[in-house]
C-alpha cells in the first residue's frame, strides 16, 4: 500500500517535471527525475515508510540463498546493518524513525507498533521468549551435540554481540539438519524456568535448507569464571557495528553443559521481526559464568537486551 502510493506521488511528480520543461531532451528527462525522485521522498509523509518498505521487497522475493539470509538476519546478525541503513537513508532533520530496542520508545512493548513488519510481536500467540512451566514428560530424543568448526568472528551489532559460525555445522532434529549460524547472548536471560531468571542466556541459531530456525539455549548461572566465554569476551568488540576475527579457537560445543537434557517447545525469534515457528530447546544444566563477565556483557551493550517473557497461551514445554 505504502510503496503503491510513493509510486504514484513519483510518477504525477515526474509528469510535473516533464510538464515544467515542455517536453525535453533525454538528459534533461534524467535530471527531472531525479529532482522528482528527491521530491518524492521529501513530500512522503513518512519517511520511515520508505526506509521499512525496503527489507520487506527483498524479503518477499525468496530464494533459497536469500531465505538462509534473512534467517540470518532475522537473527539479529544484520540488525546493525539495517539500522546503519535506516540513518544513512533518513539524513539531517528526520530522526523521527524510532528504530526497535530494548529501552525508550522502541522498547519490546512497542515492536509490534514500529513496523507491519513487526506485527506478530505482538498478535502471535506462540512467542518467545516464555517462562518454561508445567513440563509435560515426553521421549525426547538424545540429540547429537557433538558440533565441529569453530567461531569465525565476533561483532556488536548493538542489540547483542554475537559469534559468527564456520559453516558445515550441524545438528539433526527430527531428522533433519539445522546448520549452525551463529551464537549470540542476552543479560538476564530471556527465557525463565518455572519464574526463575539466569544472568546470562546463550542462543545457539541453526538453519535448514528451508530457512526454518532451531534454537539451543544455554542458562548460566553464577559461578566460576566461565573459559569459553573468557577467551570469546578478550575480544569483544565495544563499538555497535564493530566486529573481529576471532584469534582464539572457540567451540560451539564448549558453550553447552556437561549433561545433555534440554526442554523443547515452539516458539519464535526474541527479536523484531519476532518469526514463529522456531524449535526452542533448552538447556537443562546450567554452566557458570562470572558476575564479572555478565558485567562487562552488559557494559558494552549499555543495559539489559532481554526481552520479557511472552504467555505460553496452548503451547507445551517437553521434557
Ligand atoms: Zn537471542
Amino acid at each position: 500500500m505504502r510503496i503503491a502510493a510513493i509510486a504514484v506521488v513519483f510518477v504525477a511528480l515526474i509528469a510535473f517535471g516533464i510538464y515544467l520543461t515542455g517536453g525535453s531532451s533525454p538528459e534533461e528527462d534524467t535530471s527531472s527525475s531525479s529532482v522528482a525522485a528527491t521530491g518524492a521522498v521529501k513530500a512522503s509523509p513518512s519517511p520511515s515508510a520508505v526506509v521499512e518498505s525496503l527489507p520487506r521487497e527483498n524479503s518477499s522475493a525468496k530464494i533459497s540463498d536469500e531465505q538462509q539470509e534473512h534467517a540470518k538476519q532475522m537473527a539479529h546478525g544484520m540488525a546493525a546493518q539495517h539500522a546503519r541503513h535506516e540513518n544513512a537513508m533518513q539524513g539531517e532533520g528526520q530522526e523521527d524513525t524510532v528504530h526497535w530496542g530494548y529501552r525508550g520508545p522502541g522498547a519490546p512493548a512497542n515492536w509490534s507498533s514500529l513496523s507491519a513488519d513487526y506485527a506478530i510481536c505482538g498478535s502471535g500467540r506462540n512467542q518467545s521468549p516464555v517462562d518454561l512451566r508445567g513440563f509435560v514428560d515426553a521421549e525426547l530424543p538424545v540429540l547429537d551435540f557433538n558440533y565441529s568448526g569453530m567461531a569465525l568472528e565476533i561483532l556488536n551489532n548493538g542489540h547483542t554481540v554475537q559469534a559468527n559460525y564456520v559453516p558445515g555445522t550441524v545438528l539433526v532434529i527430527d531428522g533433519r539438519g539445522f546448520e549452525l549460524k551463529q551464537f549470540h547472548f542476552h543479560a538476564p536471560s530471556e527465557n525463565l524456568i518455572d519464574g526463575k531468571s539466569y544472568p546470562l542466556e546463550a542462543h545457539l541459531v541453526h538453519a535448514d535448507k528451508d530457512g526454518n530456525l532451531a534454537v539451543v539455549s544455554v542458562l548460566y548461572e553464577l559461578g566460576d569464571a566461565n573459559n569459553a566465554l573468557a577467551r570469546l569476551w578478550s575480544q569483544m568488540p565495544e563499538k555497535s557495528g564493530d566486529k573481529a576475527i576471532l584469534n582464539a579457537q572457540v567451540k560451539a560445543g564448549e558453550l553447552l553443559p556437561k549433561d545433555r537434557d534440554y526442554y523443547r517447545f515452539n516458539g519464535s525469534l526474541t527479536t523484531p521481526p519476532c518469526s514463529q515457528g522456531v524449535i526452542w530447546l533448552v538447556m537443562k544444566e546450567h554452566p557458570t559464568v562470572s558476575r564479572q563477565q555478565v558485567e562487562q556483557f552488559s557494559r558494552v551493550l549499555g543495559g539489559p537486551n532481554n526481552r520479557p517473557a511472552q504467555p505460553l497461551n496452548a503451547r507445551l514445554v517437553l521434557e
